[in-house]
Protein backbone atom coordinates (compact mmCIF):
# COMPACT_ATOMS: atom_id res chain seq x y z
CA UNK A 1 0.00 0.00 0.00
CA UNK A 2 1.57 3.23 -1.02
CA UNK A 3 2.60 5.51 1.93
CA UNK A 4 -0.30 7.96 3.21
CA UNK A 5 0.23 11.84 2.60
CA UNK A 6 0.99 13.95 5.74
CA UNK A 7 -0.89 17.10 5.64
CA UNK A 8 0.10 18.80 9.11
CA UNK A 9 1.90 17.54 11.98
CA UNK A 10 0.94 19.77 14.92
CA UNK A 11 2.41 19.38 18.38
CA UNK A 12 -0.21 16.51 19.77
CA UNK A 13 -2.35 15.01 16.39
CA UNK A 14 -0.65 14.31 12.55
CA UNK A 15 -3.26 15.05 9.69
CA UNK A 16 -2.98 12.73 6.60
CA UNK A 17 -5.21 12.56 3.32
CA UNK A 18 -7.84 10.68 3.73
CA UNK A 19 -9.50 7.81 1.53
CA UNK A 20 -12.04 9.91 -0.43
CA UNK A 21 -12.18 13.50 -1.15
CA UNK A 22 -12.94 15.99 1.67
CA UNK A 23 -11.76 13.87 4.27
CA UNK A 24 -9.04 13.75 6.56
CA UNK A 25 -7.25 10.93 8.65
CA UNK A 26 -6.16 12.60 12.63
CA UNK A 27 -4.06 10.47 14.32
CA UNK A 28 -3.54 11.18 17.99
CA UNK A 29 0.11 11.18 18.99
CA UNK A 30 1.40 10.45 22.90
CA UNK A 31 3.14 14.22 23.03
CA UNK A 32 2.20 17.09 25.67
CA UNK A 33 3.45 20.40 24.94
CA UNK A 34 2.34 22.97 27.39
CA UNK A 35 3.39 27.40 27.76
CA UNK A 36 3.81 27.63 24.40
CA UNK A 37 5.95 24.88 23.61
CA UNK A 38 8.33 25.68 26.29
CA UNK A 39 7.69 22.50 27.95
CA UNK A 40 7.37 19.03 26.40
CA UNK A 41 6.98 15.46 26.99
CA UNK A 42 5.84 11.69 25.91
CA UNK A 43 3.26 10.54 27.80
CA UNK A 44 2.51 7.12 27.01
CA UNK A 45 -1.02 5.82 26.08
CA UNK A 46 -2.48 9.79 26.45
CA UNK A 47 -2.98 9.63 22.41
CA UNK A 48 -5.57 6.65 22.65
CA UNK A 49 -7.10 8.29 25.09
CA UNK A 50 -8.09 11.40 23.57
CA UNK A 51 -9.03 9.83 20.41
CA UNK A 52 -11.95 7.71 22.61
CA UNK A 53 -13.00 10.80 24.64
CA UNK A 54 -12.96 12.95 22.00
CA UNK A 55 -14.55 10.62 19.86
CA UNK A 56 -17.20 9.74 22.76
CA UNK A 57 -17.66 13.51 23.38
CA UNK A 58 -18.37 14.87 19.04
CA UNK A 59 -20.98 11.49 18.84
CA UNK A 60 -22.87 12.47 22.03
CA UNK A 61 -22.72 16.27 20.68
CA UNK A 62 -24.38 15.09 17.28
CA UNK A 63 -26.64 13.68 18.86
CA UNK A 64 -28.07 16.91 19.68
CA UNK A 65 -27.29 18.59 16.16
CA UNK A 66 -23.80 20.45 16.76
CA UNK A 67 -22.17 19.32 13.29
CA UNK A 68 -18.92 18.35 13.98
CA UNK A 69 -16.16 17.24 11.44
CA UNK A 70 -15.96 13.40 13.16
CA UNK A 71 -16.73 10.97 10.85
CA UNK A 72 -15.71 7.69 12.15
CA UNK A 73 -12.77 6.07 14.35
CA UNK A 74 -10.45 4.26 12.62
CA UNK A 75 -8.25 2.30 15.47
CA UNK A 76 -6.62 3.21 18.53
CA UNK A 77 -5.03 6.25 17.59
CA UNK A 78 -6.42 7.68 14.42
CA UNK A 79 -10.20 8.92 13.04
CA UNK A 80 -11.67 9.59 9.75
CA UNK A 81 -12.91 13.27 9.78
CA UNK A 82 -14.14 15.73 7.35
CA UNK A 83 -11.50 18.29 5.77
CA UNK A 84 -12.20 21.81 6.98
CA UNK A 85 -10.72 25.29 6.55
CA UNK A 86 -9.77 25.72 10.12
CA UNK A 87 -11.21 29.07 11.73
CA UNK A 88 -7.54 30.53 13.17
CA UNK A 89 -9.01 31.09 16.49
CA UNK A 90 -9.32 29.12 19.75
CA UNK A 91 -12.60 30.11 21.60
CA UNK A 92 -12.80 29.49 25.17
CA UNK A 93 -15.41 29.22 27.37
CA UNK A 94 -15.09 29.65 31.13
CA UNK A 95 -17.48 28.29 34.09
CA UNK A 96 -14.90 29.07 36.91
CA UNK A 97 -11.83 30.79 36.99
CA UNK A 98 -8.99 28.68 36.48
CA UNK A 99 -5.60 29.26 34.21
CA UNK A 100 -4.63 32.60 32.54
CA UNK A 101 -7.87 34.39 33.34
CA UNK A 102 -6.97 34.22 37.21
CA UNK A 103 -3.46 36.07 36.45
CA UNK A 104 -5.12 38.79 33.58
CA UNK A 105 -7.74 39.48 35.99
CA UNK A 106 -6.55 38.94 39.44
CA UNK A 107 -9.26 36.33 40.29
CA UNK A 108 -9.03 33.56 42.73
CA UNK A 109 -8.78 29.64 41.17
CA UNK A 110 -11.72 28.00 41.60
CA UNK A 111 -14.05 30.98 41.79
CA UNK A 112 -17.31 30.24 40.06
CA UNK A 113 -17.95 33.15 37.37
CA UNK A 114 -21.12 35.05 37.12
CA UNK A 115 -22.10 33.92 33.74
CA UNK A 116 -20.16 31.66 31.48
CA UNK A 117 -17.47 33.78 29.91
CA UNK A 118 -16.03 33.45 25.92
CA UNK A 119 -12.89 34.70 24.82
CA UNK A 120 -11.33 34.67 21.38
CA UNK A 121 -7.57 33.96 20.79
CA UNK A 122 -5.42 34.19 17.60
CA UNK A 123 -3.68 30.73 16.73
CA UNK A 124 -0.25 32.04 16.35
CA UNK A 125 2.35 29.74 18.15
CA UNK A 126 4.87 32.87 17.13
CA UNK A 127 2.59 35.15 19.00
CA UNK A 128 1.94 32.63 21.76
CA UNK A 129 -1.66 32.67 20.59
CA UNK A 130 -2.96 36.44 21.71
CA UNK A 131 -6.25 36.81 23.20
CA UNK A 132 -8.00 39.10 20.74
CA UNK A 133 -11.15 40.89 20.65
CA UNK A 134 -14.23 40.50 18.20
CA UNK A 135 -13.51 43.76 16.38
CA UNK A 136 -10.03 42.57 15.91
CA UNK A 137 -11.40 39.44 14.76
CA UNK A 138 -13.81 40.61 11.61
CA UNK A 139 -11.07 43.95 11.00
CA UNK A 140 -8.33 41.02 10.07
CA UNK A 141 -10.77 38.74 7.82
CA UNK A 142 -10.21 36.11 10.14
CA UNK A 143 -13.72 35.22 11.24
CA UNK A 144 -17.38 37.61 9.72
CA UNK A 145 -19.72 38.27 12.24
CA UNK A 146 -22.38 36.14 11.29
CA UNK A 147 -19.68 33.08 11.64
CA UNK A 148 -18.62 34.63 15.29
CA UNK A 149 -22.39 34.50 16.08
CA UNK A 150 -22.40 30.56 15.21
CA UNK A 151 -19.21 29.98 16.86
CA UNK A 152 -20.35 31.79 20.28
CA UNK A 153 -23.90 29.85 19.77
CA UNK A 154 -22.18 26.44 19.23
CA UNK A 155 -19.93 26.86 21.98
CA UNK A 156 -22.42 27.96 24.56
CA UNK A 157 -24.50 24.53 24.04
CA UNK A 158 -21.80 22.33 24.09
CA UNK A 159 -20.56 24.09 27.48
CA UNK A 160 -24.11 23.33 28.70
CA UNK A 161 -24.49 19.66 27.13
CA UNK A 162 -20.61 18.94 28.44
CA UNK A 163 -21.33 20.51 32.08
CA UNK A 164 -24.51 18.33 32.37
CA UNK A 165 -22.59 15.11 31.03
CA UNK A 166 -19.18 15.79 32.92
CA UNK A 167 -21.67 16.78 36.12
CA UNK A 168 -23.48 13.46 35.73
CA UNK A 169 -19.92 11.35 36.29
CA UNK A 170 -18.75 13.57 39.82
CA UNK A 171 -16.55 15.86 37.08
CA UNK A 172 -16.85 19.54 37.09
CA UNK A 173 -16.01 20.90 33.80
CA UNK A 174 -13.96 24.30 34.74
CA UNK A 175 -13.23 25.19 31.37
CA UNK A 176 -12.26 23.88 27.63
CA UNK A 177 -11.30 24.92 24.45
CA UNK A 178 -12.72 24.68 21.18
CA UNK A 179 -12.09 24.94 17.08
CA UNK A 180 -14.24 25.50 14.31
CA UNK A 181 -13.91 25.37 10.71
CA UNK A 182 -15.28 25.67 7.46
CA UNK A 183 -16.67 23.23 5.34
CA UNK A 184 -17.61 23.70 1.86
CA UNK A 185 -20.08 21.65 -0.40
CA UNK A 186 -20.54 23.60 -4.07
CA UNK A 187 -21.40 27.11 -3.38
CA UNK A 188 -22.51 26.39 -0.07
CA UNK A 189 -20.82 26.48 3.18
CA UNK A 190 -21.52 25.35 6.88
CA UNK A 191 -18.79 26.13 10.58
CA UNK A 192 -18.30 22.90 12.28
CA UNK A 193 -16.79 21.43 15.18
CA UNK A 194 -13.25 20.41 14.67
CA UNK A 195 -9.79 19.51 16.41
CA UNK A 196 -10.82 17.74 19.81
CA UNK A 197 -12.32 17.65 22.88
CA UNK A 198 -10.52 16.08 25.45
CA UNK A 199 -8.61 16.42 29.38
CA UNK A 200 -5.79 18.13 26.52
CA UNK A 201 -8.47 20.89 25.90
CA UNK A 202 -10.87 20.71 28.89
CA UNK A 203 -10.31 21.89 32.66
CA UNK A 204 -11.92 19.14 34.81
CA UNK A 205 -12.01 18.41 38.60
CA UNK A 206 -13.47 15.45 40.43
CA UNK A 207 -16.27 17.50 42.20
CA UNK A 208 -16.15 15.46 45.68
CA UNK A 209 -12.25 15.85 46.20
CA UNK A 210 -11.04 19.03 43.94
CA UNK A 211 -8.59 16.27 41.93
CA UNK A 212 -7.55 17.32 38.69
CA UNK A 213 -8.16 15.27 35.89
CA UNK A 214 -6.77 17.05 32.66
CA UNK A 215 -3.66 18.63 31.38
CA UNK A 216 -3.14 20.73 34.28
CA UNK A 217 -1.34 17.64 35.58
CA UNK A 218 1.67 18.02 32.98
CA UNK A 219 1.43 21.88 33.42
CA UNK A 220 2.10 21.63 37.07
CA UNK A 221 3.71 18.93 37.15
CA UNK A 222 1.32 16.67 39.14
CA UNK A 223 2.52 13.45 37.48
CA UNK A 224 -0.42 10.69 36.50
CA UNK A 225 -1.84 12.30 33.78
CA UNK A 226 -2.56 9.08 32.02
CA UNK A 227 -4.46 7.68 34.97
CA UNK A 228 -6.87 10.82 35.33
CA UNK A 229 -7.51 10.75 31.43
CA UNK A 230 -8.06 6.86 32.27
CA UNK A 231 -10.35 7.66 35.02
CA UNK A 232 -12.05 10.12 33.08
CA UNK A 233 -12.72 7.62 29.90
CA UNK A 234 -13.99 4.89 32.81
CA UNK A 235 -16.73 7.27 34.03
CA UNK A 236 -17.67 8.34 31.18
CA UNK A 237 -18.01 4.32 30.20
CA UNK A 238 -15.42 4.28 27.46
CA UNK A 239 -13.44 1.63 29.84
CA UNK A 240 -15.01 -1.32 31.48
CA UNK A 241 -13.10 -1.00 34.73
CA UNK A 242 -9.89 0.48 36.20
CA UNK A 243 -8.40 -3.12 36.95
CA UNK A 244 -8.31 -3.96 33.38
CA UNK A 245 -6.16 -0.27 32.60
CA UNK A 246 -3.75 -0.16 35.03
CA UNK A 247 -1.10 -3.05 33.86
CA UNK A 248 1.59 -2.13 31.13
CA UNK A 249 -0.96 -3.33 28.25
CA UNK A 250 -2.23 0.00 28.39
CA UNK A 251 -5.55 1.18 28.38
CA UNK A 252 -8.03 -1.63 27.60
CA UNK A 253 -11.18 -0.55 25.38
CA UNK A 254 -14.88 -0.94 24.92
CA UNK A 255 -16.71 -0.88 21.49
CA UNK A 256 -18.80 1.96 20.57
CA UNK A 257 -21.63 -0.84 20.50
CA UNK A 258 -20.83 -1.55 24.10
CA UNK A 259 -20.71 1.75 25.65
CA UNK A 260 -24.20 2.34 23.60
CA UNK A 261 -25.58 -0.48 25.62
CA UNK A 262 -24.79 0.75 29.37
N1 LIG B 1 -6.41 25.52 26.11
C1 LIG B 1 -6.09 24.65 25.07
N2 LIG B 1 -5.09 25.00 24.21
C2 LIG B 1 -4.41 26.17 24.31
C3 LIG B 1 -4.74 27.05 25.36
C4 LIG B 1 -5.76 26.70 26.25
O1 LIG B 1 -6.69 23.58 24.93
O2 LIG B 1 -3.53 26.44 23.47
C5 LIG B 1 -7.51 25.16 27.04
C6 LIG B 1 -6.98 24.84 28.42
O3 LIG B 1 -6.72 23.46 28.56
C7 LIG B 1 -8.10 25.30 29.31
C8 LIG B 1 -8.76 26.44 28.55
O4 LIG B 1 -8.34 26.27 27.19
O5 LIG B 1 -9.05 24.24 29.46
C9 LIG B 1 -8.37 27.81 29.05
O6 LIG B 1 -6.97 27.91 29.08
P1 LIG B 1 -6.23 29.21 29.67
O7 LIG B 1 -6.55 30.39 28.80
O8 LIG B 1 -6.54 29.34 31.10
O9 LIG B 1 -4.71 28.97 29.39
P2 LIG B 1 -3.64 28.12 30.22
O10 LIG B 1 -3.75 28.53 31.63
O11 LIG B 1 -4.03 26.71 29.95
O12 LIG B 1 -2.36 28.52 29.53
Amino acid sequence: MARRKQIYEGKAKILYEGPEPGTVIQYFKDDATAFNNQKHAVLEGKGVLNNRISEFVMVALERICIPTHFIKRLNMREQLIYHVEIIPLEVVVRNVAAGSICKRLGLKEGDPLPRPVIEFYYKKDELGDPLVTEDQITAFNWANPQEIDDMVAYTLRINDFLSGMFAGVGIQLIDFKVEFGRQYDGDLMRIILADEISPDSCRLWDIATGEILDKDRFRKDLGGLTDAYTEVARRLGILRNQEETSDTKGPVLVSSNDVNKD
